[in-house]
């Protein structure tokens, strides 16, 4: 638990969510602000400030293992489904507690970088 961190706050019921899904390891509860009909967060209960924090393998296995379960509660599984990590400022992460976004519900373009502050 990291104390002022948001998603740490919400595992521990410290900050309400529309939980969907959880385990020992990992709580999946739906984004805020949703960017799709699907938009749901999967976390670690464990604290890592993102995909490049030292992260023991075995937590990343039930992490990803769990979005397939989380697209079946969700409605998406058969459809398909999208799911994004973002990792520090170039990725806009807001967040830094490492989750996995679902997001689906929605016939997705490719990604566009287009309206990016930052040129290649
Ligand atoms: P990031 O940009 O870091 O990859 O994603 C963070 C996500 O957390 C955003 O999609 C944002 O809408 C969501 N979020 C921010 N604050 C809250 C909150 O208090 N509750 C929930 N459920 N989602 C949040
Ligand atoms: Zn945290």
């Amino acid at each position: 638990m990291s104390d002022d961190c948001l998603f740490c706050k919400i595992v521990a019921g410290e900050i309400p969510s529309k939980k969907v899904y959880e385990d020992d390891f990992c709580l999946a509860f739906d984004d805020i602000e949703p960017e799709a009909p699907v938009h749901t967060l999967i976390v670690p209960k464990q604290h890592f400030n993102d995909l490049q924090d030292n992260v023991p393998a075995e937590v990343l296995g039930r992490l990803l293992a769990t979005v397939p379960e989380v697209a079946k509660l969700k409605g998406v599984y058969e459809s398909g489904y999208r799911c994004v990590i973002n990792i520090g400022p170039d990725s806009a992460q807001t967040v830094q507690h490492l989750h996995v976004h679902i997001l689906g519900g929605v016939r997705m373009g490719r990604f566009t970088f287009e309206g990016s502050a930052r040129q290649a």
